[in-house]
């Protein structure tokens, strides 16, 4: 069999008056109507109420709820692990083209039937403007499945290369033993689809625990998935307090992987649990994480300044800066700040408009929820104490939504607290170097911080982005010259970092779904 030509989801622009503008504000004012939604867990297909509820609230205005939602309790758990664990062999045993034509299906779905839905509950219940939520829920979502088949077909294809006279060499590619546990972040929509689905591409069985925060567009993923043709028990969707679920998942037997995306504490918490219960598995756990960042941009002297600005604008305050890639510390040489940077960065920042993210003209919406909204505050009070300038923002209301102005901080101090921790809100923090410290500066580039997720380098002079690339070379996964440091595209751009920032294994590439494959070695002698 050949596969369908793949590509990248299309984007659309929404336009105001385009049927796809049209399209979209109905789907947000139906859903506006008909909420709260009623979650269940959904375990062997079927709709789970354990009665224990939480909510989903609406982060532009949190007196409302997108969805109230059952949470899993220890049997649901329980009930969820069995049922996995009985449907594996079959989906294992499906052909590869029959579980590849149920993730194209999907992909279909995410991208025709579904999608003003999947955008609708993105905006609505994890503050994303439209644009944003449509690079994420409907494109990327969509990117994910469809090249997720091209790239195990290229994996499954990979064979010895070399046979002896009357011998067949061939590789096998199996599931990992046991489950998967997915645990999913709230600031993508298609990580959860990608925490769950690659897995379960190359023929595992997962056990899916999304965040509290992106409950809603998680549950219509995992809905459509079903639709698409997925067996009822190969993901099982499991929403709920994380240190139970999470728990009860890594002390079974049967526990086989941990594709995670979220903090680096949680996650080096969860290796330290898994590596506690080492006695009681069968083998060595998989352990997959994606977690966080304190990415830059380095704007060298050659570095042409507009474009520069644009790309740090768009890369620190895009979706309020928490998508683990966002930008949150910036160099800049003082050439170049002198050079019309400073000006030109405050006067496109004071034109971005903040507001719900369901109202186009706003490009910044809500942080996610009370907790986030008081530790990006809290960020910027504690720099304004330690010295920190405040060149623009710095204010919030709390009073209806989770608001925070783009906030733009100077420091003289490159160690200052905004410059070294993960603040995933819109604040931008700004070191100005002395062109003739440019070394010192690659040096606090790559040491100030745990992480090493992404980072751009500005320069027109060719032999600066090589030096600062072969200087920085293990202070980011991702690095861009003269573009942004979010956005990478599924296909395009594999993601993903070491250090703090996780394992490495690089999603929208071939390469995760290394790590969800166990290969078996087959020698035959004719
Ligand atoms: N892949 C996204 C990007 O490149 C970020 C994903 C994340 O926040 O974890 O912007």
């Amino acid at each position: 069999f050949k596969l369908p030509a793949i590509d990248n989801e299309p984007l659309r622009s929404y336009a105001p008056g385009s049927p796809e503008r049209n399209g979209l504000e109905d789907a947000i004012a139906q859903m506006k109507r008909e909420l709260p939604f009623q979650v269940p867990c959904v375990v062997n297909g079927k709709h789970v109420k354990t009665g224990n509820l939480a909510k989903q609230p609406i982060p532009a205005n949190h007196a409302l709820h997108l969805c109230e939602y059952h949470q899993a309790d220890p049997a649901t758990i329980s009930a969820a692990i069995d049922g996995a664990l009985s449907g594996k062999a079959a989906w294992e045993a499906l052909p590869w083209n029959d579980r590849a034509a149920i993730f194209l299906k999907a992909a279909d779905l995410i991208s025709g039937k579904y999608r003003y839905q999947l955008l609708a509950a993105t905006i609505l219940g994890q503050g994303k403007n439209a644009w944003q939520a449509e690079i994420d829920a409907a494109a990327e979502m969509a990117d994910f499945f469809r090249f997720g088949v091209k790239f195990v077909e290229e994996l499954y294809a990979q064979q010895p290369p070399k046979n002896a006279p009357n011998v067949w060499n061939r590789l096998e590619y199996r599931a990992l033993e046991g489950f998967v546990l997915a645990v999913s972040p709230f600031n993508f929509t298609a990580i959860g689809g990608n925490l769950s689905g690659a897995p379960a591409l190359v023929g595992n069985v997962v056990i899916w625990k999304p965040s509290p925060m992106s409950v809603y567009a998680n549950y219509l993923t995992h809905k459509l998935l079903l639709e698409a043709g997925l067996p009822p028990n190969v993901i099982q969707f499991v929403p709920g307090p994380a240190p139970e679920i999470v728990k009860q998942a890594i002390d079974h037997r049967e526990f086989g992987a941990l594709h995670f995306t979220g903090s680096t504490a949680v996650f080096k918490s969860l290796w330290k649990d898994i590596s506690q219960n080492l006695d009681k598995y069968r083998g060595y756990p998989r352990i997959v994480g994606e977690t966080g960042g304190k990415n830059f941009h380095l704007i060298h002297s050659s570095a042409d300044v507009s474009n520069a600005v644009l790309q740090s604008v768009r890369a620190a305050f895009e979706y309020q800066g928490q998508k683990c890639s966002a930008l949150s510390r910036l160099y800049v040489s003082s050439s170049v700040w002198k050079g019309g940077f400073k000006e030109q960065l405050v006067a496109s920042t004071s034109k971005i408009h903040v507001g719900p993210p369901e109202e186009f003209q706003n490009f910044v919406g809500p942080v996610i929820g009370e907790a986030g909204f008081r530790k990006v505050t809290g960020y910027i009070e504690k720099a304004k104490q330690t010295g920190g300038e405040i060149l623009f923002g710095g204010s919030s209301d709390d009073i209806v939504g989770y608001f925070i102005q783009p906030t733009i901080i100077l420091t003289k101090d490159p160690r200052s607290i905004t410059m070294v921790e993960e603040v995933f809100g819109p604040v931008l923090t700004v070191f100005v170097y002395e062109d003739e410290d440019y070394e010192q500066t690659l040096d606090l580039i790559d040491t100030t911080t745990p992480y090493a997720l992404t980072g751009s380098i500005f320069a027109s002079d060719r032999s600066a982005l090589l030096h600062a690339t072969n200087r920085l070379r293990n202070a980011a996964g991702n690095v861009y010259y003269n573009d942004k440091c979010t956005g990478a595209v599924v296909g395009q751009q594999p993601f993903g970092g070491g250090r703090a920032s996780g394992t490495n294994d690089k999603a929208g590439s071939i390469s995760i779904f290394n790590r969800f494959v166990s290969p078996r070695s087959i020698k035959e002698t004719f």
